[in-house]
């Protein structure tokens, strides 16, 4: 009989007016998990994965050419304190009777993870607590991720044995009772079916945005081991993904020392795959070197942060990127061979000081530069300036309420929200 521990890992179902597959994969638990490899029996149970043989090749859960595309839902009520959004409150992610079937047929686990993501989408990582407790009542739930670390304390009273904050380890580890290697991919392998993966070369970021929770997460910036990473991406495509997003908040800091050894590899070794970023690049660090490298390295997606053309606000919240670095970056993407509709500049909706920020006028210069604009909504997170800033509008201790439809909704209005969304996708058509 095996001595070793049985885990189950859990990536639960969304609650929220909308979610998007955008490359989401629970890539904090899988890296955990990967470290224990050989040393644990492993169970995956992931809620959104749209490779899920009950939805896999149904026309409506379909893919795009890059890998992303809608889940499965449900409409559900709104809770009590977003009764007055004028959103369908829905539940994104396989049905709950799956993973209770699922829970039925499996011997006990002595541990079990569970992916957080969102601090808004708790419910989803509250309904996979009830359902453990009630099939496994002895199993031990921890909880990592964004909602852990951000909201520590609420996490606390959701029903876990254990709460991590932040991305030390020692404390699951020790937890546990079992060493690490620190080496080990994640977990891929947990998958039957992969077609897209994550990779990341750095964690956290040297800046410091009034709005953003990265450093709250992750600390200082750090790069890791390009060896490791490559040899995730290897291990990725040998198991089938077409598609790899990278999950950095700072992929375009020192470039030379990061990214751009790592896309020499890639291109001696004759890697073929499409690579994206889904969290914001920093528009002022693309040359055309850099911009080269990325095209042939396989780079098909671009997602630039922008968030505003007033020269005011930019200055204000952290001055990551002005219009003229922005024009600069668009230019040397398309130089280097990059399609302008798969390049997007992200722009903050919502946001506490928006009427510094002349949103319409930075949506019509992006549309300007012949790319597609986002409109990213705000979201409040406690602990970082503009979040807090917030607390005399909304209960912040509430983490429903950091929901980014809900808030620009609150802030603007709902017809203004609506008119400044409705601008957008008349501009990204036209
Ligand atoms: S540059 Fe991006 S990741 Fe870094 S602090 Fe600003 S918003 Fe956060």
């Amino acid at each position: 009989m095996s001595m070793k521990p049985r885990i189950l890992l859990v990536n639960p179902p969304i609650y929220d007016f909308a979610a998007y597959d955008f490359w989401l994969k629970p890539y904090g638990m899988l890296s955990a998990a990967g470290k224990l490899r050989g040393k644990a029996d492993f169970a995956l149970f992931d809620y959104i994965d749209r490779q899920h043989p009950s939805i896999a090749g149904k026309k409506q859960y379909k893919s795009d050419r890059w890998g992303r595309g809608t889940f499965y839902f449900e409409k559900i009520p709104n809770p009590d304190c977003l009764v007055d959004i004028p959103r369908y409150y829905r539940r994104f992610g396989l049905p709950r009777a799956m993973f209770e079937e699922f829970l039925r047929d499996e011997k006990p686990f002595d541990f079990a993870l569970i992916q957080t993501t969102m601090t808004y989408w708790y419910l989803g990582v509250q309904e996979v607590i009830e359902d453990i407790r009630k099939f496994h009542p002895n199993t031990k739930i921890i909880l990592g991720g964004n909602y852990a670390t951000l909201c520590r304390s609420h996490a606390e009273t959701i029903g876990a044995d254990l709460v991590i904050s932040g991305i030390n380890l020692e404390p699951l580890w020790k937890y546990m009772n079992i060493t690490p290697d620190p080496k080990q991919p994640a977990l891929w392998e947990s998958y039957k079916i992969l077609k897209t993966g994550v990779l990341k070369l750095t964690d956290g970021c040297p800046f410091n945005c009034t709005y953003c929770s990265v450093q709250k997460v992750y600390g200082k910036f750090k790069p890791r081991h390009i060896e490791h990473s490559f040899a995730e991406l290897e291990f990725m495509c040998n198991l089938g993904a077409k598609n790899i997003a990278f999950y950095d908040d700072a992929l375009l800091y020192k470039p030379e020392e990061i990214l751009v050894p790592f896309l020499e590899k890639v291109i001696t070794k004759k890697i073929k795959v499409n690579l994206h970023t889904p969290n914001a690049l920093n528009a002022r660090f693309i040359t055309s070197e850099l911009a080269n490298i990325m095209v042939r390295g396989g780079f098909k997606t671009f997602y630039l942060g922008f968030e505003s053309s007033s020269a005011k606000w930019q200055k204000q919240t952290g001055s990551k990127v002005f219009s003229q670095e922005l024009a600069q970056a668009v230019e040397h993407l398309k130089n280097a061979g990059a399609n302008l509709k798969d390049i997007t500049a992200y722009q903050i909706i919502g946001h506490p000081n928006s009427d510094m920020q002349e949103l319409e006028e930075s949506m019509h210069f992006v549309h300007s530069l012949g790319i597609r604009g986002m409109l990213a909504d705000f979201s409040p997170i406690p602990g970082t300036p503009d979040g807090e800033a917030c607390r005399n509008m909304i209960n912040l201790d509430e983490p429903l309420m950091h929901s980014k439809t809900a808030f620009p909704i609150i802030m603007l209005g709902f017809d203004e929200t609506n008119r400044l969304k409705d601008l957008q996708r008349h501009l990204n058509r036209n």
